[in-house]
């Protein structure tokens, strides 16, 4: 039988590509019928057949407090009702950019002074990268295999997410002299970065990497790893680039860095990146570091970079008014649901007898098919990843949405309750005892 979600698949591919604006949406992993959404609130979402199903995608990350917070929703309005966008500095975006620097701190440790505000994800990556070669006067980027960084010619390579999800070595239509710019090397590996500095180290720019890895399922860095980055691409004249779009603001008010460095590992990246919920579900993303390094950014010095709707007025209301909300409450709050819900998985997927195992980094968690945490993307690979679809189907089939795909992370927000919780508990066993029947 077809619903509404089958004619809305059927009428996207006659006029988008695969039907969707972005692959993994297109369920090409699990397979079936995307559901077309038709609204969100709170902890749930309602699909184009009027179907609820209780959401551990939150938009990717974006939705901290829950979906349709009525005081973000508030603020977008009343922006809204201003002007949709100037063109022009305002006084939000001061505001907002005074509000991440001030956010991102270890006591007195202040990593960033400047702070520019652009759209997308990619576009924050890809600037920190101009930025990078800009402030070093070098070209080569290393990057870690698996990480995702945004759709960016150069960091296509290896990458995490939907290129993950689709098994690509990298896309079409990246020339090769820019591919070749790019590094890749594995992930919590120390002795494949001192390699990699050791045959290139004076052309190296800089080192990027997702303040811990989130896009080949959930792979936290080994203990001391990301400051061994900072230490080696500093000894080197290269800088760090600690990719926080997913991470910031979501796993500590001073993101994964500032949960480190709570936890005893301190360490210096030159350039931070955020994006997600930074703009609290409007595109807005973000770069920022010290003044040095940013201030070569254009007007004041020769690395540009602008945008048309950079810092554009909605978006900025959002991200300030999300950041406003998002107190320690709120993130203990999202804390103990990802603890409760990734335990609840755990004991699902152990009772059902499926090897497993669960991984976490902060309040982020995933589960893979294998028997031990990967700590890098060969091993993220090395899973029996055909055990996800019909898990995530039996989910959906009981009202819980999850990522539709095994190379993503669950998404808890401080507007999954009670009743949710225990939907998700409930739910649980019945999808581990799908997966425990899967053949691949
Ligand atoms: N960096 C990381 C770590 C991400 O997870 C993502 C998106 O998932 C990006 C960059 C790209 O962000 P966007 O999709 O907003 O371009």
């Amino acid at each position: 039988m077809t619903d509404r979600n089958d004619d809305l698949f059927s009428a996207a591919r006659a006029v988008i590509p695969g039907g969707v604006n972005s692959p993994v949406r297109a369920y090409g992993s699990v397979g079936g019928t995307p559901r077309f959404l038709a609204s969100a609130k709170g902890a749930t979402v309602t699909d184009a057949a009027g179907r609820e199903y209780v959401d551990l995608v939150a938009s990717w990350g974006p939705a901290l407090l829950g979906h349709a917070h009525p005081e973000i929703v508030a603020a977008v309005q009343e922006a809204a009702a201003r002007g949709l966008s100037f063109g022009a500095p305002t006084e939000g975006e001061v505001e907002l950019a005074a509000l991440i620097a001030d956010r991102v701190r270890f006591g007195e440790i202040r990593p960033i002074e400047r702070v520019r505000l652009v759209s997308t994800g990619t576009e924050a990556t890809m600037t920190a990268i101009r930025l990078a070669r800009g402030a070093t006067g070098r070209d080569l980027l290393v990057k870690f295999a698996g990480h995702y960084h945004g759709h960016s010619d150069g960091l296509l390579a290896e990458a995490g997410s939907g290129v993950a999800t689709l098994a690509l070595p990298g896309s079409a239509g990246v020339p090769a002299p820019i591919a070749a710019q790019t590094l890749v090397i594995g992930y919590n590996d120390p002795e494949a970065l001192a390699a990699v500095f050791a045959e290139h180290g004076p052309r190296i720019a800089a080192v990027i990497v997702e303040a811990s890895a989130a896009n080949m399922g959930v792979v936290a860095p080994l203990p001391g790893f990301n400051r061994l980055i900072a230490e080696t691409a500093h000894a080197h004249g290269a800088l760090m680039i600690l990719d926080e779009v997913l991470t910031g603001f979501r796993v500590h008010p001073a993101g994964f860095w500032g949960l480190q460095a709570a936890a005893g590992e301190d360490y210096l990246p030159d350039i931070f990146t955020f994006g997600k919920v930074v703009g609290g579900g409007m595109p807005l993303a973000a770069l920022g570091g010290r003044a040095e390094v940013m201030d070569l950014l254009a007007p004041l010095g020769p690395v540009y970079q602008a945008g048309t709707l950079s810092g554009n007025p909605l978006s900025v209301a959002a991200g300030l008014a999300t950041l406003r909300l998002a107190t320690p409450e709120v993130y203990a709050t999202v804390d103990a649901a990802s603890a409760r819900v990734s335990a609840a998985l755990d004991a699902a997927l152990t009772s059902a007898g499926v090897t497993h195992a669960v991984a976490r980094a902060g309040n982020l968690f995933s589960a893979s098919f294998r028997a031990s945490e990967p700590r890098n993307y060969a091993e993220a690979q090395a899973q029996e990843s055909f055990r996800y679809a019909p898990f995530f189907h039996s989910l959906r089939e009981q009202g819980v949405a999850l990522p539709p795909s095994v190379f993503e992370a669950w998404f808890l927000t401080a507007a999954h309750g009670e009743r949710e919780l225990q939907l998700i508990e409930g739910a649980l066993p019945a999808a581990a005892d799908a997966a425990a029947a899967a053949r691949p």
